[in-house]
């Protein structure tokens, strides 16, 4: 019978990788809390309706990514495809939109895509949501924020800040007609993505990865022309406090992100160390989304990133966070008698030694295939039980390091001292 294996795109994220992933959710945990935002934590599954209703029906994510199923009891349920709608809907329900709110969440997005290098159908992301300020300042400290995470993860080389302005919903309506206008005309040199999205979602069309119509955009009336005075002023003002900062950044005028409820400010950190799948985070403001929800009018800017990106990104930048051994101390045992004083002796280090990575050795063999595993565990020592330290009332402890080997060698201790002898040794 052939075994069960994972479903495609849907990764086990394995020991010798979790070191890298717990490096970045420590840096990320410490910073975010560094600049007042709390955790959120948001069930994976909600109603459909939620993302149909925020993420808008005509984007990608709704028209072909997500996981819907029916319950048992028929309702139309959805694995959260992205976490900023979630995050609305828990802070009306919750009345948690004071001024300002500053939140901060990470997990599992499921997406039906195609897999590929830094494209899943579970990923993670980690993402930042602040509410009740409509001004440009806010903007600007998300984006501070985000910067100093990539000095913090050593990858601030690696990635640049790409800026946009898509102004208000109105302006964008105006835009929309004389962008429909002008790419009619040239309807037949149009890739077939976005022959659809003419009517559909013409705006998505600016994001088109074809050459061909890319080359179209060049001659295409341009979004920043189209803003309306106080989103130009927004603008102005968020790239003067970017600059106060120092925070460089490009504007791209052709930047337009694929969910709906985005206003004025867009942005996204790229790389051109991952192929195709460049973009290691994207954010923006979206001012109407918390009313459409049916919450009390209130402003948000947030961003999320890909954590599977980062640790690519991490990884072709050469940072590599140190991989602690398994193990401080390996204990090691022969017959049940002894095995009886390993266990107990084990539970009482762990009380004198709160943190210490104390193992067991289970499941018996010989000497030379126990300290074989002692060894492997990168244990510093081994302390090892067998008839004659029974009967003694010792335990033997042998050094594993080639820095103690010669000093200490392999010697025995009463078992009464051997917690004021291991507190000698450990403090070296
Ligand atoms: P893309 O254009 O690469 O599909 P997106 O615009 O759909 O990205 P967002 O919805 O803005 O992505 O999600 C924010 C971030 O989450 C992305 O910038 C990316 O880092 C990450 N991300 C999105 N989809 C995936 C995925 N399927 N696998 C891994 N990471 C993803
Ligand atoms: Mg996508």
């Amino acid at each position: 019978m052939s075994s069960i294996r994972a479903i495609r795109g849907m990764n086990d994220i394995l020991p010798d990788e979790t070191p890298i992933w717990q490096f970045v959710e420590g840096v990320v945990h410490q910073l975010f809390s560094s600049y007042g935002y709390g955790q959120i934590r948001l069930p994976i599954v909600e109603q459909t309706e939620l993302f149909q209703r925020s993420i808008g029906e005509v984007t990608d994510i709704v028209e072909k990514e997500m996981y819907t199923f029916r319950d048992r009891n028929d309702d139309s349920l959805t694995l959260r495809p992205e976490g900023t709608a979630g995050c609305v809907r828990a802070a009306i329900q919750n009345s948690l939109l004071v001024t300002p709110q500053r939140l901060w969440y990470c997990g599992p997005m499921f997406r039906y895509e195609r897999p590929q290098k830094g494209r899943q159908r579970q990923f993670h992301q980690i993402g930042v949501e602040a509410f009740g300020i409509a001004t440009p300042d806010m903007d600007a400290e998300v984006i501070l924020l985000t910067a100093r995470l990539w000095k913090l993860l050593g990858v601030a080389d690696s990635v640049t800040l790409q800026l946009n302005s898509i102004g208000s919903l109105e302006a964008r309506a105006v835009y929309r007609e004389a962008l429909v206008a002008y790419l009619e005309q040239h309807r037949d040199a149009l890739d077939e993505d976005s022959q659809r999205r003419l009517t559909s979602n013409p705006l998505r069309i600016l994001d088109s990865k074809d050459a061909g119509t890319q080359a179209l955009l060049d001659g295409a009336p341009v979004l920043l022309d189209y803003l309306d005075e106080a989103a130009a002023a927004d603008f102005t003002r968020l790239r003067e406090l970017l600059d106060a900062a120092g925070v460089a950044y490009e504007i791209n005028p052709r930047l337009v992100r694929g969910l709906d409820y985005y206003n004025n400010t867009v942005f996204e950190w790229v790389t051109d160390q991952l192929g195709a799948q460049g973009t290691v985070c994207a954010g923006g403001r979206y001012d109407g989304l918390v009313g459409q929800m049916g919450g009390k009018p209130t402003p948000g800017v947030g961003f999320a990133m890909g954590v599977e990106r980062l640790v690519l990104l991490l990884e072709a930048a050469g940072v590599r966070p140190e991989i602690p051994a398994e193990a401080d101390l390996y204990l090691v045992s022969f017959g049940e008698p002894a095995q009886c004083a390993s266990l107990a002796a084990g539970e009482n280090l762990r009380d004198a030694f709160p943190g210490l990575r104390i193992v067991q050795h289970n499941g018996g063999g010989s000497f030379k295939s126990q300290m074989k595993k002692a060894d492997r565990s990168g244990a510093r020592f081994a302390l090892i039980w067998g008839e004659d330290e029974l009967a003694a009332g010792t335990v033997t402890l042998k050094a594993l390091r080639d820095t103690d080997k010669e000093s200490l060698g392999q010697q025995s201790l009463p078992q009464a001292e051997l917690e004021q002898t291991l507190r000698a040794l450990l403090a070296q």
